[in-house]
């Protein structure tokens, strides 16, 4: 192979350090800041085979009577054009079936994840200071520190997952935050916390709350229609759950003048034409998904139930389209239920007061047989869940 041509003038500007030769690594350990150093990518284990109840997505496919419109008018999209950059007609008939309050902001995410990251580049930076909750969404953290800010995570108390408000509000008197995420549901508990301590909250930031509703399509309780009433709260959902994870779209509302300044730290064409397009059609026909979101419900009844005949096994209640549940030797069961093509999520290890915990998905009453009846061969090899669930 032919050595790129070099000039005399690039060979003279290098210092010694940076000689050719000089590995990668030399180079990351010069300029890599060491808070994203010691991290590790997102992990997304292959679930290749599987049956995949560790990422919270919605098991069922786009419903049958909207491929053929959904197929139509994604051909007719002019994909040569960019799309629109504010997303208009998708935040219209958003704002109309969502019930987002008359006179609030709506901005649009690709996925909630991103607007986390516009929350962070906003609010957060050297010398801010980011909190939530433990155990709570990663994402929190994780973006919090790719921004550079300090994140400070406050345990939830024990055995109920529950806000310990006086620690929380010292804390945030004491270190006066830029940002605060509740999720209600919280992820990975499954539970909501108490209203009144969510407005104590409220009441007590001196900077942004983001109420995270993620997981809304499974509880019946939201802050939504009250988010006229407090100035410094901006209310996050997405279209992950409710079935369309792969189209990777998220919103937040609230105040106008916040929305108007989050809105300065999107990236231009943010959502793309075909997912603009998609989620004006599943918007326009979100009966058929409240359709599967009722049944992902009664299912997560029925799986609690099963799980909860289980000895041995503590299974928490949830609000979510998940539940948790800790098991004796809960990351060897993990790995047994992966050896009988089942895949949750291993919690233990991701903090204290989840030690042997697994959360499952709920999926397909097909699926979640499938997995009572790994789970049984798991635990005693022998009992069958076939009719118990
Ligand atoms: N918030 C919470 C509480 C979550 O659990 C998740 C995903 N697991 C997200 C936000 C991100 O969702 P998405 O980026 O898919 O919209």
């Amino acid at each position: 192979m032919k050595a790129p041509p070099t000039t005399g003038r690039a060979e003279r500007r290098q210092t010694p350090g940076e000689a050719p030769g000089t590995t990668a690594a030399t180079r990351i350990e010069r300029w890599v800041r060491p808070e994203i150093r010691a991290l590790g990518a997102y992990p997304v284990p292959d679930a290749t085979g599987l049956v995949k109840l560790d990422a919270m997505e919605n098991p069922w496919f786009w419903p049958r009577e909207l491929r053929g419109h959904l197929g139509e008018r994604l051909a007719a999209e002019p994909l040569n054009r960019y799309p629109d950059p504010h997303a208009d007609a998708l935040r219209e008939i958003l704002r109309e079936r969502m019930g987002v309050p008359a006179g609030s902001g709506l901005l649009l995410g690709n996925g909630s994840d991103e607007i986390i990251q516009m929350l962070a580049l906003l609010l957060g930076g050297p010398g801010r200071t980011i909190l939530s909750l433990e155990p709570g969404f990663v994402m929190y953290r994780m973006i919090s520190l790719f921004a550079g800010s300090r994140y400070l995570g406050l345990d939830l108390t024990p055995e109920r997952f529950d806000i310990d408000l006086e620690a929380l509000l010292d804390a945030i008197e004491r270190e006066r935050p830029a940002l605060v995420f509740l999720a209600c549901p919280n992820n990975p508990t499954g539970n909501l916390f108490a209203p009144a301590a969510v407005e104590a909250v409220l009441r007590a930031a001196p900077g942004v709350v983001v109420v995270d509703e993620a997981y809304s399509p499974f509880t019946d309780r939201s802050l939504l229609p009250r988010l006229p009433e407090f100035p410094n709260l901006l209310l996050m959902r997405t279209f992950s759950k409710m079935g369309l994870a792969g189209l990777r779209l998220g919103w937040i509302a609230g105040a106008p003048e916040w929305i108007a300044e989050l809105d300065k730290v999107r990236l231009p064409y943010n959502i793309n034409r075909l997912t603009q397009t998609a989620a004006h059609l599943a918007l326009e026909h979100l009966d058929l998904f409240a359709q599967q979101t009722r049944a992902i419900r009664e299912q997560r009844g029925r799986l609690f139930q099963a799980l909860s005949r289980r000895p041995g096994l503590r299974v928490w209640p949830s609000e979510a389209n998940f539940l948790l549940f800790r098991a004796p030797d809960g990351p060897g069961l993990f790995t047994r239920l992966r050896d009988h093509g089942v895949l949750l999520k291993n919690l233990h290890g991701a903090h204290p007061l989840l030690r042997d915990c697994l959360r499952v998905t709920v999926g397909t009453p097909e699926e979640n047989q499938t997995f009572m009846r790994a789970l049984d061969l798991c635990l005693s090899g022998a009992e069958s869940s076939l009719n118990t669930l």
